[in-house]
């Protein structure tokens, strides 16, 4: 089942910014990054995906229910982008409370059954040393740890979680980080709005791109990383037979101008080398693997180099520039 599902969902403030026609799928038990610069309308998802925004059009389906539903936003845990426990609070109290959000009777909140679960998840966020202290004493990290705590506390299957670890210091990501690993382990969804580009790298299985409210890419993350061999590719050649004069021999073969588009990344003694090249399109690159035969050079592999999370980015954003709708 996908966990979320929406279908040409629009929400637009006064026809202006938000987003408008998001089509994306997010299965079950993966992490999932949603990824924009700024004003992109991130939040603006995140938010009907919660239940804050009403769409203006469009479809979805959070937990293969559609939005809204009671059943399906008591399996549903949220974490906001911008929150903060009152400082007298303890974490165990701050828990309590959002029980009672939750839909739990003061009763129910009391039993030992509840208080076991606020300390299974002390425990799992690392807290439990702290279940009793005020959170006005809370470092950044604690707090949000805390505020995971409370998206955790009812045993969610999603968890969706806005900007978690922007306002953190290293420590408190890496925190972060091994947390939401922890989660998807026990088989969690998490689906995750940010804009750091090392959180979605290191966690996230799957990732979508907004940008001027448009949903430009999404997808596994190595699919969307990996290379299409088209204009501006970088290629790279595994070849055998390296010699210190071979660079010469090929500036012959291949033309200055297509040799002059080859790197050298690295060499060993037994001939082994790497090269990389900033083609054109593929014929491009033919032609390259041609010089490279000619030059008595053994050809191992060759093909598109994956391109790093910010190549992609800055590649996406750069794609849109000037053509922003709003
Ligand atoms: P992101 O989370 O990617 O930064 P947002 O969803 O917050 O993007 O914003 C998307 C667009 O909608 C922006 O142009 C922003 O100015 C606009 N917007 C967001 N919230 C409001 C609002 N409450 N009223 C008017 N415009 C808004």
């Amino acid at each position: 089942m996908m966990m979320i599902d929406t279908a040409d969902l629009t929400k637009t403030y006064n026809g202006r910014g938000g987003c408008r026609g998001i089509t994306l799928q997010v299965p079950e038990g993966c992490i999932f990054g949603l990824l924009g610069p700024n004003g992109a309308g991130k939040s603006t998802f995140v938010k009907m995906l919660a239940g804050l925004h009403r769409p203006d059009s469009g479809r979805a389906a959070v937990l293969g229910l559609p939005l809204g539903r009671p059943d399906a936003r008591r399996k549903l845990g949220y974490l906001p982008e911008l929150f903060r426990f009152q400082d007298w609070l303890t974490p165990v109290e701050v828990l309590r409370l959002h029980g009672r959000l939750g839909g739990l009777r003061s009763q129910e909140t009391r039993s030992p059954a509840f208080r076991g679960r606020v300390r299974d998840t002390l425990e799992l966020v690392g807290l439990s040393e702290a279940a009793n202290r005020r959170v006005g004493g809370f470092s950044k990290g604690m707090q949000q740890r805390l505020g995971l705590a409370a998206a955790l506390l009812l045993d969610p299957e999603l968890i969706i979680l806005d900007e978690p670890a922007s306002a953190l210091d290293p420590i408190g990501r890496y925190e972060i980080r091994s947390l939401l690993k922890r989660l998807r382990s026990k088989g969690m969804t998490v689906f995750l709005n940010t804009h750091l580009l090392e959180d979605v790298e290191e966690l996230c299985d799957e990732a979508a791109f907004l940008y001027g409210g448009e949903l430009l890419a999404s997808g596994p993350l190595h699919k969307l990383l990996s290379g299409t061999g088209d204009s501006g590719d970088n290629w790279r050649f595994r070849l055998g037979g390296w010699l210190p004069e071979t660079r010469a021999e090929l500036n012959a073969e291949a033309g200055d101008a297509l040799s002059s588009l080859l790197r050298l990344v690295e060499a060993d003694e037994s001939g082994n080398a790497l090269l990389s090249a900033r083609v054109a399109d593929r014929e491009q690159a033919g032609y390259l693997c041609a010089a490279f035969i000619r030059c008595g050079l053994t050809l191992y592999e060759s093909g598109p180099e994956p391109n790093s999370l910010e190549d992609w980015f800055l590649r996406m954003a750069g794609s849109r520039q000037g053509g922003d709708p709003q």
